[in-house]
């Protein structure tokens, strides 16, 4: 590799190269100080740290109430799918979809003191719309530099073979 970069002045990677060769590439291009090949081999090894990165990037789906929804989308959540959720007691006071239960003697929406038959009376039975939203999460908080950090760490137990010429 250095041999041909000596000769072409430019450096092509594939994918066959392991990590570990690279590091060891870029201690034999700063011992040589050949400073545009360092380069060339520290902006490879910064793509393919993105591209690790990239992978960890994991899908959250969830589920939420159609009313609440919009909150979601402000921060980034995206609509996937929309069905109708099971039947619900909905408050006639405050509004027929406005999901209540009897707890405590009263309509949690309204608030009004009633026993169980009232509140039947007192309410509506109706399906909630529910959407189904997404959005993307990043597992790794790990930056790039920390991983150069760890690299750099390991690079003293590098072994030189006779692939390097
Ligand atoms: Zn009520």
């Amino acid at each position: 590799m250095i041999l041909s970069y000596l000769r072409a002045h430019t450096a092509i990677f594939s994918e066959s190269e392991s990590d570990a060769y690279l590091q060891k590439l870029s201690i034999e291009a700063d011992y040589y100080q050949l400073t545009h090949l360092s380069t060339l081999i520290e902006c490879e090894i910064q793509r393919r740290l993105e591209n690790i990165s990239k992978k960890k990037e994991e899908i959250i789906y969830r589920v939420v109430k159609g009313t609440e929804a919009s909150s979601f989308f402000s921060q980034g959540w995206i609509f996937v799918h929309q069905y109708y959720g099971n039947e619900t007691f909905g408050c006639i006071a405050t509004g027929t979809r406005t999901e209540t239960i009897w707890f405590g003697n009263h309509c949690v929406s309204c608030n009004e003191l009633m026993n169980y038959e009232k509140f039947i009376k007192h309410t509506t039975l109706f399906q909630p719309v529910m959407f189904v939203i997404m959005k993307k999460k990043s597992l790794t908080a790990v930056t790039a530099s920390h991983v150069i950090e760890a690299l750099n760490n390991s690079a003293g137990s590098l072994s030189f073979d006779q692939s390097f010429g």
